[in-house]
């Protein structure tokens, strides 16, 4: 197979291992002597369910996610889990704490609103979600269902640097764009949710941990398939679930254990946006979005000092092979998604066309 491959900086849907995407492909019209795709296979027959419960059996692995959790696999991206989230949870005391710290947690607070009393726990909305709130300028509700936050804001380019404290109010976690990227505490969750086609396989699949406890309180007019009961009682297969997708999850994730999992993940991203992040300190033109504290690993935002330049940079990096580093509209200039599956060349290589654009653009 070819592999004239791009380094692609797409922030979702978004890189994925080549060792991952050329095992499907050998496998694509016949998976394990089966004689069959993946894609054609019943989700209730033996073969299928075999990828199915070793990809929840590797992704409980991976994660070192307890008992008291489920793994669920449902569709509707990260999005629909901003309405299932209230749904299921908000019921209790009819109130939920958010934290606003850029945009996907505003759209999720949003959603929340329709079910109930929002509280707006802490905001970086101030100085445009370039940081992230301390823990003393959190106010956690004492009768809050449940507190929620997103872990890293894709689109500011920032990252909590710590798990907020919220005392017995469980906590919400949208994760989209750095689940599986360091070792983490499942246990201080009540939910993580992530859409999957930032860091984990392509769109189509959302994997749901809850802490069992959680399910079972949902309003009565949440449809079956949002219910995290029904999906907690039916292994997901409630209805036909994202086959391919979640097979894809399965090889990425055997991936990730080759690579030396989570903690191998940790060390790589620091790596990998040190590159990055270096360029910018020394720059007199790049300048980095994010506050230095609040930078995330996984999205790296910059401009310069003219729409102009920024535009020029953006055309010339993706003829010299760096694809989809346009910015995000909210913020402008440039960002660069550097998840798992982005080489450590990617971001070495991207360094010194950096370097190089600002010497022949003074
Ligand atoms: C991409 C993203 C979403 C939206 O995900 P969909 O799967 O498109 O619904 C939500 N939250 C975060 C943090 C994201 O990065």
């Amino acid at each position: 197979m070819s592999t004239d491959r791009i380094f692609n900086f797409s922030a979702g849907p978004s890189v994925l291992p080549l060792e991952v995407l050329q095992q499907a492909a050998a496998e694509m019209a016949n998976f394990g002597g089966s004689g069959m795709s993946v894609m054609e296979m019943s989700h209730r027959g033996k073969a299928y369910v075999a990828i199915f419960d070793e990809t929840k059996a590797n992704l409980k692995k991976a994660m070192n996610i307890p008992d008291t959790h489920e793994i669920l696999f449902v569709q509707g991206g990260a999005t629909l889990q901003f309405s299932a989230v209230p749904m299921n949870l908000i019921g209790k005391t009819g109130k939920a704490d958010y934290a606003v710290t850029g945009n996907f947690s505003t759209v999720a607070m949003k959603e929340a609103k329709r079910y109930g009393e929002i509280n707006i726990a802490c905001s970086s909305e101030d100085r445009n979600h370039t940081y992230i709130p301390e823990q003393k300028d959190i106010t956690v509700s004492p009768d809050a269902s449940y507190f929620h936050y997103c872990s890293n804001n894709t689109v500011y380019g920032t990252q909590w640097q710590y798990i907020p404290e919220t005392g017995s109010i469980p906590l919400v976690c949208d994760m989209s764009s750095n689940i599986l990227s360091a070792p983490l505490d499942v246990s201080k969750y009540g939910i993580i949710y992530a859409g999957a086609q930032k860091n984990m396989a392509p769109a189509g699949v959302t994997v749901v941990i809850i802490n069992k406890d959680l399910a079972g309180s949902e309003h009565p007019l949440t449809p079956k398939l949002m219910s995290y009961k029904t999906m907690i009682d039916t292994d997901s297969m409630h209805n036909t679930p994202p086959c391919y997708t979640i097979y894809m999850l399965g090889l990425v994730l055997k991936w990730l254990e080759k690579q030396g999992g989570v903690t191998a993940m940790a060390k790589l991203k620091k790596e990998r946006s040190k590159y990055l992040y270096d360029v910018l300190d020394d720059s007199k033109m790049f300048i980095g979005c994010a506050e230095k504290e609040a930078r995330s690993d996984m999205n790296v935002t910059f401009k310069t000092s003219s729409e102009e330049l920024d535009d020029k940079f953006v055309k010339e990096a993706k003829a010299a092979g760096f694809d989809t580093l346009k910015g995000h509209r909210a913020v402008g200039g440039m960002r660069a998604s550097i998840y798992n599956a982005m080489p450590i060349e990617g971001t070495q290589k991207l360094a010194a066309f950096m370097r190089e654009f600002e010497v022949k653009n003074k």
